[in-house]
């Protein structure tokens, strides 16, 4: 199927609607997820038009999964996680909402189970301080 150019996460990569953004670069972008499963709960996207991971050369995957690696390590300190989730779905029947790729990063913490999956908006402020959190360790 052709790439939606309407989706909500390529409408934030062009700039149409806002994010609380915390990691950029040429070929990437990473933002506060606005239903977030658990306190600093981010995306990581890819700038290139895809779907899903079967639209990605390895390159671009590589690039991706790096910065997801950088956001996981900077969520762990920056929420003083116990461990960190991450998610990523591939289509609908997979669970897939947004159709464009990104990985979830998810703190978690031991016994606490998570909220669920893109149920209940979080406050602006808070995930304004959440991001704030996550820049000042990613841009270090
Ligand atoms: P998926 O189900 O596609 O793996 O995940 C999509 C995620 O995007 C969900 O966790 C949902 O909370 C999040 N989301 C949906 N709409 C928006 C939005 O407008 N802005 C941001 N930052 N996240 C969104």
């Amino acid at each position: 199927m052709a790439y939606d150019t309407q989706n909500i996460f390529a409408k934030i990569l062009r700039g149409e609607i806002p994010a609380h953004k915390v990691y950029e670069d040429a070929h990437t972008l990473a933002f506060m997820d606005v239903m977030p499963q658990s306190a600093g709960h981010a995306l990581i996207v890819p700038k290139t038009q895809a779907e899903n991971i079967f639209d990605l050369g390895t390159d671009e995957l590589q690039q991706l999964i790096t910065v997801t690696q950088r956001v996981a390590r900077a969520a762990r300190q920056a929420f003083n996680a116990d461990g960190i989730t991450l998610m990523q779905f591939n289509g609908e029947a997979a669970g897939q909402t947004v159709p464009h790729i990104h990985f979830h990063v998810v703190p978690r913490y031991a016994g606490k189970a998570l909220q669920a999956h893109g149920r209940s908006m979080e406050n602006n402020t808070v995930l304004a301080g959440h991001a704030e959190k996550l820049r000042t360790l990613l841009n270090q």
